[in-house]
This record gives C-alpha cells, sequence and structure tokens, in this order.
C-alpha cells in the first residue's frame, strides 16, 4: 500500500486594501502585521499619493525588507486640479470609487498570475471602500469588509435609511442646525443604541439637501458592508456590545471577528514582528516624549485634532487661550494644516510668552506612546476612533471635540455609555475650555472620569490576553476562517 501524501496548503495571501487616510492605514498595518506573524502572505495596497509620503516615514523601512510582506499601489483618482481632496474624505470617497475599481481589478489580477506568489485567498477592503467587494465578487474571491471606525458609528450609519423614511432627513431648515433642533431631536428607536439625539449622528445629517453627496454616500457604504462574506472591526465585546450586537442581528454573527484594540492586541506579537513601528504620513516629534519625562504623573493635558479635522482661525485661538488660562501643562500637537484655509497654523507669540513654561507645541507625535505616558492626565481629541481607542489603552480621560463623521457618536458614547468624557460645544469658548479642563484636572467628576478610564483599560488588555480574551480568540478565529479560504 502506498503512502498517502498530503496535499500541500497554501500560503494564505491576503490583499489589504485600507482608504487612504492615516486612522484607517494605522489598524490596517496593526492587522496586517498580526496575520503576517501567523505566516500569512501580505499585500498591503496603497494609493500612489500615499505611499510616497509613508515610504518615508521609518515604520515603512521594517516591513519593506520583511520577506512576505509587499506593497503595490493603485491611484487614487484625484485630478492634480483638486489637491486638496487628498485631505478630504468624501471627496477621496468619491474619486477611490469612481477610478480605483479597475487598477485595483487589473492589480488582483497581476497578483493571481504571478508563480512566484501564492494565490490571493481574500481581499480585506476598507469598510467604506465598498468597490472592493465588487472588484472580489468579478473575480470570484472571497472579502471581507474592515470597518475601521467604531462599530456605535457603523450602527449609527444604518439608520440613515431609516433618517429619510421618518421625514428626519434631509433637515427642514439651515436654521436647524444651530437652533437647538438637533438636541432636542431624540433618537429613541435605534437598536442598541441609548441616549442619541439627532445632534449626536454622524455630521452628515446635518443638510437640507435631499442629495447631500456625503450623507448619500456613507448611507451606501453602510448597506454594502453588509454584503461581505466577513466583517472585522477594531472593537472589544465588552465595549461596544449592544451594537455589536445590533450589527449581528442583521450579519451572520459567526462572520463577525471583533479583533480590537488591535494596537493591543498587537503587543502579543513576537519580537521579530516589530509592533510598535509604523508608517506615518507626518514626521513625528519623538522629543515631547522626552518632556513628558519631565512632568508629574497625570499633570498634562494632550490636544491632538488627529490626521483630519480642521478648524477656523476663532477657534483655534479659543483653544488656545482656553489652555493657557487653565494654568496646566499641555501637549498641543498642530497639525500645520489643522486651520482652514492656512498652511502652517501659528499661535500668537503673546500665547508662546504667556504658555512657554508650561506649554509645548509640536506639529506630529507617536500618539500611542504619549496616550501610554504616565504623566498625561487627560486628552483633548476630536474622538476620532483610533484615538478613542488609543486613548482607553492608555487609561485617559477625554475631553470631546468631535468634527465630523461618527466622531459625534464616539463623543457621545465617551460622554454617556463609557463614562470617561466631557464634550466641548462646537462653538469653543476659552470660558468654557478652561473650566471643562479644571473640572476634569482638580474636579470630582474628572477623577470619576479618569478611573473609569482606567477601568476600560484593564477591561481591553483582557480582550486582548492570550488566556480567553474575546478580541484574541477572534483572531484565532479569523485565522482559521483564512486558513480555510486557501485549502
Ligand atoms: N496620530 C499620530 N500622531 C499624531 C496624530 C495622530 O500618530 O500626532 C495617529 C493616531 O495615533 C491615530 C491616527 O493618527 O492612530 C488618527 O486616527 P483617528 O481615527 O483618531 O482620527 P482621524 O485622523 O482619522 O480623524
Amino acid at each position: 500500500m502506498g503512502s498517502i501524501q498530503a496535499e500541500p496548503v497554501a500560503v494564505p495571501h491576503v490583499v489589504c486594501i485600507p482608504f487612504p487616510a492615516q486612522g484607517h492605514v494605522n489598524p490596517f498595518m496593526n492587522l496586517a502585521k498580526l496575520l503576517h506573524a501567523r505566516g500569512f502572505h501580505i499585500t498591503m495596497v496603497y494609493t500612489e499619493f500615499n505611499h510616497a509620503r509613508l515610504l518615508k516615514s521609518k515604520g515603512s523601512e521594517a516591513l519593506q525588507n520583511s520577506p512576505g510582506f509587499r506593497f503595490e499601489t493603485i491611484p487614487d483618482g484625484v485630478p492634480p486640479s483638486n489637491p486638496d481632496a487628498t485631505q478630504s474624505v468624501t471627496e477621496l470617497l468619491y474619486y477611490t470609487k469612481k477610478h480605483s475599481v479597475v487598477p485595483l481589478r487589473d492589480l488582483i489580477v497581476k497578483l493571481n498570475s504571478n508563480p512566484d506568489l501564492p494565490p490571493v485567498s481574500c481581499i480585506i477592503s476598507d469598510g467604506i471602500m465598498a468597490f472592493g467587494i465588487k472588484v472580489a465578487r468579478e473575480l470570484g474571491i472571497p472579502v471581507v469588509q474592515f470597518w475601521t471606525a467604531s462599530t456605535c458609528g457603523l450602527v449609527a450609519y444604518m439608520q440613515f435609511v431609516e433618517l429619510v423614511k421618518r421625514g428626519i432627513f434631509p433637515l427642514k431648515d439651515e436654521k436647524n442646525v444651530t437652533n437647538g433642533y438637533l438636541e432636542n431631536t431624540t433618537l429613541e428607536w435605534i437598536p442598541g443604541m441609548k441616549h442619541m439625539r439627532l445632534k449626536d449622528m454622524p455630521n452628515f445629517v446635518r443638510s437640507t439637501d435631499p442629495e447631500d453627496i456625503a450623507f448619500n454616500r456613507w448611507l451606501e457604504e453602510a448597506q454594502d458592508i453588509l454584503t461581505a462574506d466577513a466583517i472585522i472591526f477594531n472593537t472589544f465585546y465588552d465595549f461596544e456590545a449592544e451594537v455589536l450586537d445590533t450589527v449581528a442581528s442583521v450579519f451572520p454573527k459567526n462572520n463577525i471577528y471583533n479583533l480590537g484594540p488591535l494596537t493591543t492586541l498587537c503587543k502579543t506579537l513576537p519580537a521579530s514582528e516589530d509592533a510598535s513601528t509604523r508608517p506615518s504620513l507626518w514626521k513625528e516629534n519623538t522629543e515631547c516624549l522626552n518632556w513628558l519625562d519631565a512632568q508629574k504623573p497625570d499633570s498634562v493635558i494632550y490636544i491632538n485634532f488627529g490626521s483630519i479635522a480642521v478648524m477656523t482661525a476663532d477657534d483655534f485661538d479659543e483653544f488656545a487661550w482656553g489652555l493657557a488660562n487653565s494654568g496646566h501643562p499641555f501637549l498641543w500637537i498642530v497639525r500645520p494644516d489643522v486651520v482652514k484655509g492656512k498652511y502652517s497654523a501659528t499661535l500668537s507669540d503673546e500665547f508662546l510668552e504667556a504658555t512657554k513654561d508650561r506649554g509645548v507645541i509640536a506639529r506630529w507625535c507617536p500618539q500611542e506612546k504619549v496616550l501610554a505616558h504616565p504623566s498625561v492626565g487627560t486628552f483633548l481629541t476630536h474622538s476620532g476612533w483610533n484615538s478613542t481607542l488609543e486613548g482607553i489603552c492608555g487609561g485617559v480621560s477625554m475631553l470631546c471635540w468631535p468634527f465630523f463623521a461618527e466622531q459625534q457618536v464616539n463623543c457621545r458614547y465617551a460622554c454617556t455609555t463609557w463614562g470617561i468624557g466631557m464634550e466641548i460645544s462646537t462653538n469653543v469658548k476659552r470660558g468654557e475650555l478652561e473650566s471643562l479642563v479644571k473640572e476634569m484636572m482638580e474636579g470630582e467628576k474628572g477623577k470619576v472620569m479618569r478611573n473609569k478610564a482606567v477601568e476600560w483599560k484593564k477591561k481591553s488588555e483582557i480582550a486582548c490576553s492570550v488566556k480567553g480574551g474575546s478580541s484574541y480568540a477572534d483572531l484565532e478565529r479569523f485565522v482559521e476562517f483564512v486558513l480555510n479560504l486557501s485549502v
């Protein structure tokens, strides 16, 4: 009797396609590193414009020389006449959807005809790039959507159809944005969501135009994601249990994988995979970490509005003087383009003089490390999802000034369900900011919120623990899922 030869199992090959923005590239990179560490072949697909920028960053070097980890590019379709679109999520959504489909399909065909590469097992495309599903279906390849934002954000977008049916969208009057209507309209009917007002829905609802491009685009993406074979969330079950259950009521529960916080899950990576480096679109200032080393525990306000948010020059000024008047030390990351219409945001000499002994300004920083630093006492944030999770991982409370998209939802959850945040008015004023900072840093409420943030930090670590953590278990399940696709 001859011996039975086992069929060789192909190395799984996963093609990752993040949306071209820092807040999408970061979680995708973490996911890719985790899968690479399991022996998967990774092709990371960037847009050409971002690739050129990311290549320059330190985090890229190591990965580029890592066997089985490769980079490819597709165009983002942004016309040279509209270069600012590379900083506008809605415009990027429009251009990529229109122009990146064919290049992506050609790329996957090219990968699959390269004899030196394992066949593509599955495509993991960004939850707001449903064209990945289209391409995968055309080519008969399984497809996973990675929703890099919060699950509460997705469930909020899933209500857009209902908002139209109920006659809530479009708004009847532009004044509704400012006359208290958004605050006073409660949305108690949303499954799995409490405390929601129209004000807390993604800001795209603030339009009187039924054809509003952003509203309709997000409405579609939130429907399309449900047509994928599986969905990955960067969250952990305890943190967003009710909204995760809502998604599970309309999508097969077994094909939902909660792998968050990915930054914490990455701490389980072997030393051979460098968990700490990550490609960055801006050059990081690491000196601010030395300054933090010299500060007292829990004493510093850390301010960062992420990679996309912009504000008026007046808002910028109010933030500056609110911080100055609070009297607390601060580290403020001022992205050069954070003030609308200015290429280089600058702070007045008067402000710099007033805060020279206790304020540090930088353009971009290693945020995860900053938030994990014991000197940071609170985080003034735009409530982006990565920032929110990184704040949780650092166990810090938050002062929330949501800018756009599902940041309004994240802010509401931080201030209610999670009990870790206080909201700053959209029309920020220095006096309000000063008292919120004082309440958070010196008051009883702030203390309760800081304790709550530490509790969530512990829960997130438990979720990512190799010993029975829910996110770790979902990673194992996801690895199995892909392995089964590759046999
Ligand atoms: N980030 C960073 N340094 C900075 C500002 C931001 O490394 O100075 C990172 C941050 O850690 C996070 C991402 O950029 O991972 C921003 O994503 P988020 O979802 O918070 O907001 P977005 O930029 O998408 O609005």
